[in-house]
């Protein structure tokens, strides 16, 4: 099976645009490749965080994306500061990064721009990083969104530059698009975020969705409930279309809107409605499992065991490669 490699951070809660635009789509193809999961811990330190939350957040990530239907049979989900593999193989890559590229990375540009007095090294040295979660484990398939392209095809180079200068390593990974648009948050402006506020939680309340989506952005030129509607430029149809059944999402939901046959609150309400049936399963399995932390801590360590035998056998050979043996021909 080729090797499958994603990575999410810990920032402490899951949302529904986490869910559709990327959990679902690693929970299909856990089937056909041999996955990898990591919760990038040490990526998450490129902005400031709280050591006294981290621990908690890592937990609640892991326990989200079990309930999510990660499975632990299909799935390595691991943490990636428990593998030491992954900083060692950083320092390697950092001698054949271009500086250049790095410094024009948009998404470097953009967290700089951001964080004017955090522009830490981290920040710039995140794609190497990147390059090293994947290519550490011979990863050839990276499920992304849009915005990270541009660090796949840096990890790509990253393997040329290492298998031209020292031998035929590593394997030159692709991404892998999600086939889910992505998912935009309910200001209807930009995606969704936690740190924008503008997101649904995968665990919160279900009155506290409904009164989010009762408040949320629509068509702007349905001003009365008498008006017609366009779908095609709502936000709240853009969420139907990840949660609701295609026969109710077009003769229903599209049609009713452009006829005015419905009103916006009916539609967010048969929204809410859907979105439960998703949620429901699985706020009950993050329940379960939150009351078996024991239960999650081993198969964390049992997998970051895995990941670092996997780990400890790359940079055996790429050390080998590159005359950092210890071992002397006589
Ligand atoms: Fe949007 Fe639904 Fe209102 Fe149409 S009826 S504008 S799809 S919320």
């Amino acid at each position: 099976m080729r090797v499958l490699f994603t990575g999410i951070q810990p920032t402490g809660l899951l949302h529904i645009g986490n869910y559709f635009g990327a959990i679902k789509n690693w929970v299909e193809l856990q089937y056909d490749y041999r996955s990898y999961i990591s919760i990038v811990d040490l990526h998450a330190l490129t902005i400031r965080h709280d050591p006294k939350q981290m621990p908690e957040q890592v937990f609640d990530l892991a326990v989200g994306l079990y309930a999510c239907g990660i499975d632990q049979e299909k799935t390595t989900l691991f943490i990636q500061s428990e593998v030491p593999g992954h900083a060692d193989l950083t320092w390697i890559f950092n001698t054949l990064a271009p500086l250049g590229e790095l410094e024009r990375m948009t998404q470097f540009k953009d967290k700089s721009a951001r964080n004017r007095k955090n522009v830490n090294v981290g920040l710039l040295d995140y794609p190497v990083l990147q390059a090293s979660d994947i290519l550490i484990y011979k990863g050839e398939i990276v499920p992304v969104g849009e915005d990270q392209v541009q660090h796949v095809e840096f990890t790509r180079e990253i393997a040329r530059y290492f298998n031209s200068r020292y031998g035929k390593t590593f394997p030159e990974c692709q991404a892998r698009l999600t086939h889910t648009p992505r998912i935009t948050g309910l200001d209807g402006a930009s995606k969704m975020s936690k740190s924008l506020g503008n997101y649904i939680g995968l665990m919160e309340k279900e009155d506290e969705i409904w009164k989010k989506l009762s408040v949320a952005k629509t068509d702007p030129a349905r001003v009365r409930r008498t008006d017609p509607g366009n779908p095609e430029i709502c936000n709240i149809y853009s969420y139907h279309k990840v949660v609701t059944p295609e026969t109710e999402l077009s003769d229903y939901i599209a049609s009713g809107c452009r006829s005015a046959a419905i009103g916006c609150l009916d539609c967010k309400r048969r929204l809410l409605n859907n979105l439960m049936k998703v949620l429901d399963p699985i706020r009950e399995e993050y329940g379960s499992l939150c009351g078996k932390r024991e239960y999650v801590r081993e198969l964390l360590d049992r997998n970051a065991e895995h990941c670092r035998a996997v780990a400890r056998q790359t940079m055996l050979e790429i050390k080998e490669k590159m005359g950092l043996t210890a071992v002397w021909k006589i």
